[in-house]
C-alpha cells in the first residue's frame, strides 16, 4: 500500500516534470519561429532596400524614428546577437552602394 501511494506520488511529480518540459520546448519552439520569422523579415527589407529598424528607405545617413524596434518582448540578448550575425553581410554590402553614388 505505502509503496503504492508513493510510487503514484512519483509518477505525478514525473508527469508533471514532463508537462514543464513540454512547455519549455514548446516556447523554445514559438521564440525560434518568431527568430526565423524577423530574419526573413529583414532579408525581405535588404532586397528591397528598407531600413531593418524602421519602414523608413535606408539611405547613408539614414535615422530609424523608432530605433530598437528590435528588442521584441522573449527574445533575450544572446538570441539577438544571432540575428545581427545572420546577416552580418548587410553592411559592407550599402557601403560599397553609397561608394558607387559619389
Ligand atoms: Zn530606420
Amino acid at each position: 500500500m505505502a509503496e503504492g501511494t508513493r510510487f503514484s506520488q512519483l509518477s505525478e511529480v514525473v508527469t508533471q516534470l514532463k508537462n514543464e518540459n513540454t512547455e519549455m520546448k514548446e516556447a523554445q519552439t514559438r521564440q525560434q519561429t518568431l527568430l526565423e520569422e524577423l530574419v526573413k523579415q529583414m532579408k525581405e527589407r535588404r532586397d528591397r532596400g528598407l531600413c531593418y529598424y524602421c519602414d523608413d528607405k535606408w539611405a547613408l545617413g539614414h535615422r530609424c524614428r523608432t530605433p530598437n524596434l528590435f528588442l521584441l518582448e522573449g527574445l533575450e540578448a544572446e538570441t539577438e546577437e544571432d540575428i545581427f550575425e545572420d546577416v552580418s553581410e548587410e553592411p559592407a554590402m550599402r557601403e560599397e552602394q553609397n561608394t558607387d553614388q559619389e
